[in-house]
């Protein structure tokens, strides 16, 4: 089993997709089940709705799980494993207040060292501890030796017992900490690999800690993702352009176009435009970037606009509010001159033509006779007749022809010919000029 494991507690974002991607397609490939696991157990974190929201995204992102689930409900088992480790004296009672800690931290910091615990609650006496009516969290004794794991991206690692420390696994509240409770869950959801972005790489010990004290022994393997960057240099953030994936299909990315571009992303892949379908065939974990992963905006819309011009000719218009493949192949043309990448920007090229047009002063006159001609002319099939009948009914020429002819068809002063465009409109003239 894998799983994905999201915080119900902001809008989902590109590598929070990323993981859930990477998830799906191993869980295909290693034909086992994908969990979700909504880690709820934050409870002033949470936002309402958010948890429904991301599974709304998984699924229109065609990524296929057997269940969903939420942290909360296995707190209760959380806490007992915690009574039994401290039953065995592997976890203890800390009376050292967040004042206290946060003083010895500060230290810590002004002396260049990192902090770590000063295990002054570890050898409290039974009376030290049964008399103090004081709020304690609850702590798990460090390892005795190293962790050691082989993450399948960052090949071997090892933390020492310092690095582990001895961290809290239960708050005052007695609620579970995250690395207690993620721990405990993937043992009790038997997950075999986790992947997950390389900010969690130093949770990962504790966890480890955490199932070896509870006697767990079965391996479960851990990747993690590199980061992924902005232009800048710096771990993408919330105000960077194509990090949330609300905005990014607002804008008019397509589900598949992200995803194409998420698997290539820091990847071998075999070509540039591809499906997730076809990605689960030669998609290889062990093969993607060890080092961070700049993300290009460009990039992405030079895919989306090769997506969009795979879709079906009737389908692409839909996306632009037709039901016509005259106007789906009209999209192309924006689409293959570059001048539209997204639903968003094609549904303005499209519309601009047949909204009312504005015409720069010196064209006005033109375009008033030019329009005058066009909304007596009889149909013409083909766009040669269509322009020499305007050509001889308005006496224009050269630009006052070509420049009006194109603002009162398309709206704008440039965009692909009006000689390509002319079969997918003519039988909209009478809408387009008005
Ligand atoms: N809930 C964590 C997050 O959203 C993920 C934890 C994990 O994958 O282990 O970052």
């Amino acid at each position: 089993m894998l799983r994905f494991a999201p915080s119900p507690t902001e809008d989902m974002h590109i590598a929070d997709l990323r993981v859930a991607l990477f998830n799906y397609i191993l869980s295909v490939q290693k034909k086992e089940d994908l969990l979700i696991r909504i880690e709820d157990i934050d409870k002033e974190a949470n936002v309402e709705g958010k948890d429904k929201e991301i599974i709304g995204l998984l699924d229109l992102f065609g990524i296929k799980y057997s269940n969903v689930m939420y942290q909360s409900e296995n707190v209760k088992h959380h806490r007992t494993m915690a009574l039994s480790l401290l039953h065995e004296k592997i976890a203890f009672n800390c009376f050292c207040t967040p004042a206290t800690l946060e003083t010895k931290k500060e230290e810590a910091k002004a002396n260049n060292k990192a902090y770590s615990y000063d295990e002054a609650c570890l050898s409290l006496s039974p009376e030290q501890t049964i008399d103090n009516e004081d709020a304690f969290t609850v702590r798990l004794r460090k390892p005795s030796v190293d962790v050691e794991f082989t993450d399948l991206i960052n090949a071997k690692l090892s933390f020492s017992p310092i690095e582990v420390d001895s961290f809290i696994i239960l708050h005052a509240d007695k609620s579970p900490t995250y690395n207690f409770a993620c721990a405990i869950d993937d043992m009790l959801a038997d997950i075999t690999m986790v992947i997950r972005d390389e900010d969690h790489l130093s949770n990962t010990p504790k966890q480890i800690a955490v199932r070896a004290a509870l006697n767990y022994t079965k391996e479960i393997q851990y990747a993690h993702l590199p980061n992924i960057l902005n232009g800048s240099g710096e771990k993408m953030s919330k105000s960077d352009e194509g990090f949330n994936l609300k905005s990014l299909l607002e804008e008019g990315f397509l589900p598949e176009a992200i995803i194409n571009y998420l698997v290539f992303m820091g990847n071998k892949a075999p070509q540039e435009i591809f499906s997730l379908k076809d990605a689960l065939e030669w998609f290889d974990l062990s093969k993607i970037s060890k080092s961070p992963v700049t993300f290009d905006i460009d990039k992405l819309r030079f895919i989306n606009a090769r997506h969009l011009d795979l879709l079906d000719d009737i389908e692409l218009s839909r996306y632009v509010g037709f039901a016509d493949a005259d106007i789906g192949k009209l999209a192309k043309l924006y689409l293959n001159s570059q001048e539209a990448s997204t639903t968003k920007e094609l549904k303005a090229k499209i519309s601009a033509i047949f909204s009312d047009k504005q015409m720069p002063e010196e064209f006005a006159q033109a375009a008033s006779t030019m329009k005058a001609v066009i909304k007596n002319a009889p149909f013409f099939e083909e766009f040669n007749d269509f322009k020499s009948y305007i050509m001889k009914e308005s006496g224009l020429k050269e630009d006052f022809f070509f420049t009006p002819l194109q603002l009162l068809l398309t709206g704008a002063p440039n965009g692909p010919e009006v000689e390509k465009m002319y079969p997918f409109i003519k039988n909209y003239m009478p809408e387009i000029v008005k």
